[in-house]
């Protein structure tokens, strides 16, 4: 078994490596806390890229950066291996650099530390997971090199949809045996197994203006036909199977004694399966086709989505992970969440994902978003064994 015994000594090594790194990993992330970046923020997610870049490029880890106009630059770094076993592909980790904090968060509440606990905008959704990411590359990279290519995509978007970052997803996931998204973990140490996709659309309403006293008969009201619509799409909900829809924000008409001759209505959807997704996306046009009031014609426009990590895509992924978590000491557990991530991208494309495999972290997207710092070194070394794991014959 001999084999083994080499796994057995990398995942050692990996793991050593990883301990002397504690006190670094936690500079490092105070220092990508301290920046700034928005989703919308491309000068703040690209001062984020750079420092990822120089860390890498310190370490003599390949690092290949696009730069994109409307986004952040998408930086994607990789070990090739020795090419012995990359027929069953690489292994994919990945992380967002973009947060939900406006530029400025920074000046006014920058990173924090009270004992075991980081505070700051995104220290843990996901700071704290990319670097966690990078430490594992920067672990894989001191190991006598793995027999198929470890890859580490850093997109820019994810929290206004990975409108951009979504197509250098796929293609960097393409291909790939396994992907673990960094996302933060659960409170209860959990990593994320399962997450609904979801879908945000524009519905437009146009009907035809009238003085609701001189000639309402003459008007066709937008407002109206969206209401009926709205009635008929909340009823699409069905809680037993976790599809949810919610006419979240609706704007209209141009006074009150007008028959309003448009109306909006922005629409968001959750599904757990593909399968769902579709049928719902079906019944949604049928009720948007309708011409509820005569008149009135309404139209439909997707914003933003994500697929669907369906829990099946993460079983023996996740199966793994646990074995090298209890081989270091901590239970670990598969949640599944309503949230949606870029790891739904990856599963849809039939690619086993685990999630939330970041350090682990609550109150995300809050002012009191935290990271549990002590979480940071074991999480490291699971997903370091994971990925030394397989190499493991019958990966
Ligand atoms: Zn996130």
């Amino acid at each position: 078994m001999e084999p083994l015994t080499d796994t057995e000594t990398m995942m050692a090594a990996a793991c050593d490596w990883l301990a002397g790194q504690q006190t670094e990993m936690v500079e490092c992330l105070k220092t990508l806390v301290n920046i700034d970046s928005n989703s919308y923020d491309k000068a703040g997610t690209d001062a984020v890229a750079d420092v990822i870049v120089e860390w890498l490029e310190a370490d003599g880890i390949a690092v290949r950066r696009t730069s994109r106009p409307d986004s952040g630059d998408i930086v994607e770094a990789w070990l090739e291996g020795d090419g012995s076993d990359a027929a069953k592909g690489h292994v994919l980790m990945m992380g967002h650099r973009d947060t939900v904090f406006p530029t400025g968060t920074v000046a006014e509440r920058g990173y924090t530390q009270q004992g075991d606990t980081a505070f700051g905008p995104g220290v843990a959704d996901m700071k704290s997971g990319l670097v966690l990411n990078i430490f594992v590359l920067r672990a894989l990279k001191h190991l006598a090199p793995l027999p198929f290519p470890v890859r580490v995509l850093f997109t820019a978007d994810e929290e206004i949809g990975s409108r951009d970052g979504t197509a250098f997803i796929r293609e960097a996931a393409s291909g790939a045996r396994a992907v673990l998204n960094a996302e933060p973990g659960r409170i209860s140490g959990n990593v994320v197994t399962g997450r609904k996709g979801g879908a945000a659309f524009l519905i437009e309403v146009s009907g035809k203006a009238a003085h609701s006293g001189v000639s309402h008969e003459a008007g066709a009201s937008a407002i109206e036909a969206l209401a009926r619509k709205i009635v008929k799409l909340h009823a699409l909900t069905d809680y037993d199977s976790g599809v949810t829809t919610n006419i979240g924000l609706i704007e209209g008409g141009i006074s009150r004694n007008t028959v309003a001759p448009s109306a909006t209505a922005q629409l968001d959807t959750r599904f757990v399966t593909n399968e769902q997704r579709v049928d719902l996306l079906a019944a949604i046009e049928t009720i948007i086709a309708e011409e509820e009031v005569p008149g009135t014609q309404a139209t439909i426009r997707q914003t933003s989505g994500f697929l669907p990590m369906e829990p099946t895509m993460s079983e023996a992924l996740f199966t793994r992970y646990r074995a090298q978590a209890e081989k270091l000491g901590f239970n670990v557990g598969g949640e599944f969440t309503g949230g949606c991530s870029d790891a739904g991208t990856t599963a849809s494309l039939g690619i086993p994902t685990l999630c939330g495999t970041g350090p682990v972290g609550a109150k995300m997207h809050t002012d009191d978003e935290y990271c549990r710092l002590e979480t940071f070194l074991p999480r490291a070394q699971a997903v370091a064994a994971t990925i030394i794991d397989l190499a493991v014959e019958g990966a």
